[in-house]
């Protein structure tokens, strides 16, 4: 179970939209993450390798 680090609540394991920056260019994706329901969102360790595939991918589809 995830803790909301800002409201305590629990968090859910959705997939969710991120916003992430390469080469100074904002990219959009999708990728599993928790999201709490204030809005805050995180990704766990486990999850960050798929998020920096998700982030390459749409990166590479925009070129
Ligand atoms: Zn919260």
């Amino acid at each position: 179970m995830h803790t909301c680090f800002d409201c305590g609540r629990e968090m859910k394991r959705e997939i969710l939209e991120f916003t992430d920056e390469v080469n100074n260019e904002k990219i959009t994706f999708k990728t599993e993450g928790f999201i709490c329901e204030c809005g805050r969102k995180t990704i766990e360790a486990p999850q960050m390798e798929a998020y920096d595939i998700a982030l390459a991918n749409e990166y590479r589809k925009k070129k």
